[in-house]
């Protein structure tokens, strides 16, 4: 007794927002985070979208008179809409080039130091596989650069056991 339990219920329960991402549908564009021009070559990180629900009004006034005597819950139609909140994190194909061969030629000067002693590389190796990731590149090596970052990562793993 005494322990009674009590639930606040707003109500518009369930119409709360919702923050998604939409795969299905191309990217919005937005600024290089490198050169700031409008693209979405490549998308980093995808855009945010809020969820939200607008009642549709397409009935004509004159029929709504006497469609109040209906259930009027049911005279209520919604569509979903989306709202931008997040725009996304992109970058140009010119930018992303460059990138890529930055990031190609630091995996060819260290890649053989950083397995030969990957304790002490720790965190460079680490680095470097987080950018590796996030511009995408693993799309691209083939043959002996994905080879060497597979390499790489084992190599990481290991330090971790
Ligand atoms: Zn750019």
């Amino acid at each position: 007794m005494g322990f009674g339990m009590f639930f606040i219920v707003p109500l518009q329960a369930g119409r709360g927002v919702k923050v998604i991402t939409r795969d299905n549908i191309a990217s919005p564009t937005a600024l290089c985070i490198k050169c700031n021009c409008r693209t979405r070559s490549h998308v980093l990180e995808v855009a945010q979208y809020e969820e939200y629900e607008e009642l549709i009004e397409d009935e004509l006034e004159e029929f709504q008179g006497r469609k109040k005597f209906v259930d009027e819950e049911k005279e209520q139609k919604f569509v979903i809409k989306y709202a931008l909140v997040d725009e996304p994190i992109v970058m140009c194909h010119k930018c992303w080039v460059k990138k890529k061969d930055q990031l190609v030629a630091a995996m060819e000067l260290n890649h053989g130091l950083w397995l030969e002693n990957m304790s002490e590389h720790l965190l460079e190796a680490k680095k470097f596989l987080k950018d590796w990731k996030y511009y995408q590149l693993s799309k691209e090596s083939r043959g002996e650069l994905e080879v060497k970052v597979k390499q790489l990562k084992a190599a990481l793993k290991e330090e971790y056991v």
